[in-house]
């Protein structure tokens, strides 16, 4: 075993050790084996916890089940130390390597620190745990989206209310709700295997039962180097619509999160490096999250199959198929919305704003209804540093790849080559990554 593989392999011990005793959901998938079915029928289809493999704590030494936060920091900031030492003696396939494993590191670091309870400001720790820092909030993109969809929203007596009832006109009937989704993953499922050459019998088994207000819930059966076995259980009683079904079904699914996870299990077979069977909060998080958008973006690409998609799904979700001509604009708002949902977390999470100042700030961009409270401002995701890693990492990967490729046939090799390899999120962000750069694993 190298030195790398070492210190690759304490790296993806700590995260899961402090993930098992301190961090139950930080954890999003893993591989840990070559070839790995489920031996028992000991899971649950209607509990999000552990969707994934679930870690089994006879699999580690009594020195590693004893460790504290403090212990998982300590060890975390000697790998970080060790990475750095190679710098200069790694040859040029292993350097990359080395600069993802550093960067991962910095996230568990920085994670550690948070949990012990230190106060880190918003943009240091999306910086150290994505490499990701947002730009300061501008309301002119808002402003614009907000003007240009009140041109189109069916009248009402004043604009907030027109972007309530909007919402509320996209809602699919919950008797629907199961055909509309089997339509748009058959629809995603047929173009990753157009574009990306995913197979056939890699489709998730899709189910639909009371998950108690639960989205969905995962279950993993099985995977190995070449297929994958999972099943995805949609929450009958949970309400479904139309403009966000795009994230349910291609963002969750194919070509996204599957898809990714599926493909990064196939890197770390080809290189052998086990970092890559491990998808926790760090760079390769955010990199999934803003790859799964841009994915879906793919598949719809031209303004005609986007209007074809989504009128195919209004119609079969009994909806009027006139608004399915409304919905770019409503969603460049939407993407608009969530960056003020990114201010209004940053300055709440930095102590800057009271959560009354948020929710006057909320009201003014129309980014929650006149009559929300102080609470709905809870209603916004929970993970930290949410839409830098999401919104604001989507519009980063919407320009690398635009920027990089002109021919989205190579805008897709890409996707499916970033998803199996080690990369640095700095090097997206200022270009120098290349993913078509030959490597071990290819
Ligand atoms: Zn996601």
């Amino acid at each position: 075993m190298s030195l790398l593989d070492q210190l690759a392999k304490e790296y993806v011990d700590l995260t899961l050790i402090k993930h098992q005793f301190y961090d139950q959901w930080d954890v999003y998938w893993l591989a840990d084996t070559l070839f790995w079915k489920r031996q028992d029928l000991m899971f649950s289809r209607t509990s999000p916890h552990y969707p994934y493999k679930p870690l089994d704590s006879s699999c580690l030494t009594p020195d590693q089940a004893e460790m504290t936060l403090e212990d998982i920091l300590c060890a975390a900031l000697d790998v970080k130390t060790a990475l750095q030492d190679l710098e200069g003696k790694c040859c040029e396939s292993e350097e990359i390597r080395r600069k993802y494993l550093l960067e991962h590191v910095r996230s568990l670091i920085v994670r550690c620190r948070l949990l012990l309870g230190e106060k880190i400001k918003y943009n240091y720790y999306t910086t150290e745990m994505f490499g990701l820092c947002s730009p300061p909030w501008k309301s002119e993109p808002l402003e614009k989206a907000s003007e240009e969809l009140a041109q189109f929203l069916p009248c009402s007596s004043n604009f907030g209310d027109g972007v309530q009832n909007f919402k509320k006109s996209l809602r699919i009937p919950g008797e629907r709700a199961s055909s509309v989704i089997n339509a748009a993953a058959a629809y995603f499922h047929e173009m990753s295997m157009c574009r990306m050459g995913i197979k056939d019998n890699g489709m998730p088994r899709l189910r639909y039962r009371k998950l108690n207000g639960e989205e969905f819930v995962t279950v993993l059966f099985g995977y190995d180097r070449d297929g994958i076995s999972i099943e995805q259980n949609f929450g009958s009683d949970y309400p479904f619509y139309m403009d966000t079904l795009c994230e349910v079904v291609g963002h969750e699914m194919e070509p996204g999160h599957f898809t990714f996870m599926h493909l990064r299990t196939k890197g770390m077979v080809d290189t052998g490096y086990r970092e890559l069977g491990m998808i926790a909060h760090s760079p390769s998080s955010a990199l999934i999250e803003g790859c799964a958008r841009v994915a879906v973006e793919m598949c719809l690409d031209t303004p005609e199959n986007k209007e074809m998609f989504d009128r195919e799904l209004f119609h079969i979700a009994g909806l009027d198929c006139g608004l399915a001509k409304l919905l770019p604009v409503w969603q460049r708002f939407s993407e608009a919305v969530n960056y003020g949902k990114l201010e209004i977390q940053r300055k709440i999470w930095d102590g800057e704003w009271s959560k009354k100042q948020a929710l006057d700030f909320a009201k003014t961009y129309h980014i929650l209804p006149d009559n929300a409270r102080e609470q709905a401002l809870d209603s916004f995701p929970k993970d930290l540093g949410h839409f830098t890693s999401h919104d604001y990492c989507r519009d980063r990967m919407r320009i690398y790849f635009q920027t990089h490729w002109e021919k989205q046939s190579d805008r897709w090799a890409a996707y499916k080559l970033i998803s199996q390899k080690p990369f640095t999120m700095a090097g997206i962000l200022d270009g120098s990554f290349d993913p078509f750069d030959s490597w071990e694993g290819a």
